[in-house]
Formats: structure tokens, sequence, C-alpha cells
């Protein structure tokens, strides 16, 4: 396609003339006017994306139409034409005050029904759920209580009593949709958008659901079993597919489950390991010791080389949180603290003097 072509300018047009040209075209051949044509309206807009565009212009002279296509090497900066969406957006960066009134509000509808054709899906819901550092270390199974939408048991979710025969819509006359008339700059343009009473589909029951009243869902208060990995994060989301609010007509959304651990003050996490602190009597750091060390899930014994400085840190290889994803564990990192005595006894009091005797 040949941009300069579409917008009828030569090829050392102005910008400004660019601007006319793409005004003019736009105001004749807008799909919604009488006359008017989708295809040759998107290609004036492709056009003008790209020449009103400083340096799009320049790649495009450089490489020509081909570069559009999606040829090797092209494409950077083009991606936004394949839909309808891109085009709206595209007509969001025209300056506004090249128009008198809010493009949005005609591109809206127009743009809507392109929008429309994408599969209905029910609203997700979230959930918020607080477990202690324990039952992170170990995974554990939590049940939640789910106040949602779900299908409707008598219906099946039509909205339809049982039985019912299907009339056509007296709203559309089942066509599905309605017309309403708009008038604008570009003139009266008709818009088109669902039908309100059928949502589209031309047919309605005779008569409703007396569960739903039609609506297709109901609210129910549903229990389901929530299984939390040992090792996850705080505020780390779990996804349970199929569990948000359900829809007629379409796919039920997402329930999401944020998890929240309730911090421990014994231990941190850092990534997969856990740092901890243990307090040592003077005697032990100077002449070594086997001590008891408290990990998250057990007792272990530990050895104090004799000599060991305050601030010290261990490593318990495997004593840590388990990986999420795959197997093992990180570490425990115990800090060792020195304890010195503030208060001495007589008989301590003398024993040390002696240890300074003796150049310690
Ligand atoms: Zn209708
Ligand atoms: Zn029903």
């Amino acid at each position: 396609m040949n941009y300069y072509k579409v917008l009828g300018v030569e090829k050392n047009a102005s910008q400004d003339e660019i601007k006319k040209a793409f005004r003019k075209l736009a105001h004749k051949y807008h799909p919604d006017k009488k006359g008017g044509d989708e295809k040759k309206f998107k290609e004036i807009n492709e056009a003008y994306q790209v020449l009103s565009d400083i340096n799009k212009r320049k790649q495009y002279d450089q490489f020509g139409s081909s570069f559009n296509q999606g040829a090797p090497g092209g494409g950077a900066g083009f991606s936004g034409f394949s839909g309808f969406e891109g085009f709206s957006n595209g007509f969001h960066n025209v300056n506004q005050e090249d128009f008198e009134f809010d493009l949005g509000d005609i591109f809206s509808d127009f743009f809507g029904g392109g929008r429309a054709k994408r599969a209905k899906r029910g609203r997700d819901i979230e959930v918020d759920i607080e477990i202690d550092f324990i039952d992170m270390m170990t995974g554990i199974e939590k049940t939640i209580r789910l106040s949602r939408n779900v299908v409707c048991p008598r219906c099946s979710g039509s909205g339809a009593e049982p039985g019912a025969r299907m009339i056509i819509c007296p709203v559309c006359n089942g066509r599905g949709k309605i017309e309403q008339i708009k008038n604008t700059i570009f003139g009266s343009i008709r818009t088109q958008s669902v039908c309100p009473r059928c949502k589209g589909e031309g047919k309605i029951p005779e008569k409703k659901c007396t569960q739903c009243k039609g609506v297709g869902v109901i609210k129910d208060i549903e229990e389901i079993k929530v299984k939390i990995p040992a090792g996850i994060n705080n505020n780390e989301t779990i996804k349970i597919s199929g569990k948000g609010e359900a829809i007629k007509g379409g796919l039920a959304g997402d329930c999401y489950v944020n998890i929240h651990i309730r911090p421990n003050i014994k231990f941190k996490r850092v990534d997969y390991n856990l740092e901890t602190t243990k307090q040592i009597k003077l005697s032990q750091a100077i002449l070594g010791d086997k001590i008891e060390i408290e990990t998250p899930l057990e007792r272990v014994r530990m050895k104090i080389p004799s000599g060991t400085q305050s601030g010290r840190e261990f490593i318990l290889r495997g004593k840590g949180i388990p990986y999420l994803r795959g197997f093992g564990k990180g570490n425990l990192i115990v800090k060792i603290i020195v304890k010195i005595p503030d208060k001495l006894t007589f008989k301590q009091k003398r024993l040390i003097k002696e240890i300074r005797e003796e150049g310690l």
C-alpha cells in the first residue's frame, strides 16, 4: 500500500497537507456514514499514523510500503494496525485541537462492535488468607468460603424456565442489535449496539427461569479447598481457575487467593534461606561446645569451635525454606552472639581478674 496515494498527497507533502488530506478523507469514508467505507477508512488511518509521525515517515520513505507487511527487520512501531483497537488508539494520538469534539465518543460505539465479539467472561474475585510461618514451611490445605455467582442449576444458565418456548425478541425483532442515530460533525451517524433485552441473541424465553429470574446465575456460598504449597512467599497469589463469578453465556472468571504469612520473630526469610541469631556464653565461645539450635521444624545440635568470634555465621544446610518449584530446601544461617556478662559474682570477678593476669 502506498500511503501517499492513499491520502492523495505528493511524496514531498508538508505535515499540514497530510493532516488536511486525512481529515477530508476520514470525514468522507467514515464507516458509520452513508457511503462510508470501512476498509478505506482503515487504510486512511493507517497511512496517516505513519505519515503524520516524522520518524515513522522517514522509515517508510526509506523502506517503502513493504515495511508494514511484516518485512524482515521492519515492523517496529507498526504493530498497532492489525485490529480495530490499535486503530482506535491511534486516533487518540491525533491532536484534539484538530477536531472540535471528542472522537473517542463516536469511535467507542463503532469499535464497541468489534470488542463484543470477544468471549464473555465473568469477573475475577480476590480472597486474602493468612497462614502461620510454620504452615508456610510444611505447606497446608485451607478451606475458604466463596460468595459468588454460580450457574443457575434450574436452567443451566440459559435463563429460561425449563420447557419454555423461545420467542422472537420484541425489542430488536430478532436481530439482536438496535440502531441509534447520532448527530456529529460527520453528519448523522448510525450506530449499532447489542439489544439490551435479548443481549444479542434475538430470542427470549417465553417464561423466565423462576430460580434465577432469567439472569442465568445465582448467588451461592461455596467452600473450596486451597492447597498452599510449602515455601510460598508472603503476598504471593494462587489462581483457582473458574472459581470467579459465573456469567450467563460465558466463562466464569478466576479466583485469586492472596497469601499472607504471619511474621516469625525468630526467623527472617531471605529468598529461600532463613536467618536467626543464637547467643552463647563467653566460655562456650572461648572453649568451644556443642549447642542446640532451634530450626523452624526441629531442634538440631551444632558444634561451636573453640575461639568462635561474636558475629560469626554458621550455615545449617537444608534447614531453610522448601523450594517452591523443585526439590530441596534453602539453608538456615545462624549468627552467633557472644554474651558478655554485665553482672558478675564476687568469685567470677576474681577469676576474670586471674585471667587478666595471664594476659587475656
Ligand atoms: Zn433483542
Ligand atoms: Zn435459572
